[in-house]
């Protein structure tokens, strides 16, 4: 199973850095997971937000947040659109489908011939 997360959405926030204290490198970027296995591919509902500062390259974790990071974060979550959550079955399922479909049809043709 492989699981990732891709990337969604990136904005520039204009709050100073907590660790450089620059104020044009922070940014907030939105993550969703993505789970893909040999039956399905599927996006799920599962977000993750990261904020790094390009200046400094640092990520900056929520501990460090000022309170007006914490507000802009919170202004932006909101206004965020992920991807609808989808799954989609691969055609390793489709034949796991039909085959079982078929060994379905097998088993009641053949209680139905024995009744006769
Ligand atoms: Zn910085």
């Amino acid at each position: 199973m492989q699981d990732h997360f891709i990337h969604i959405k990136e904005v520039a926030l204009k709050n100073n850095c907590p660790v450089c204290f620059n104020n044009d490198g922070l940014y907030l970027s939105f993550k969703q997971r993505i789970v893909n296995t040999k039956f399905y591919n599927s996006i799920t509902r599962e977000i993750k937000h990261e904020l790094a500062c390009k200046t400094c390259n640092s990520p900056i974790y929520p501990v460090q947040w000022t309170d007006d990071i914490e507000q802009v974060f919170e202004y932006h979550k909101k206004a965020f659109t992920p991807k609808k959550a989808t799954v989609k079955l691969k055609t390793a399922s489709w034949i796991l489908i039909a085959t079982l479909l078929l060994i379905l049809v097998s088993i009641i043709s053949l209680m139905l011939y024995q009744k006769l």
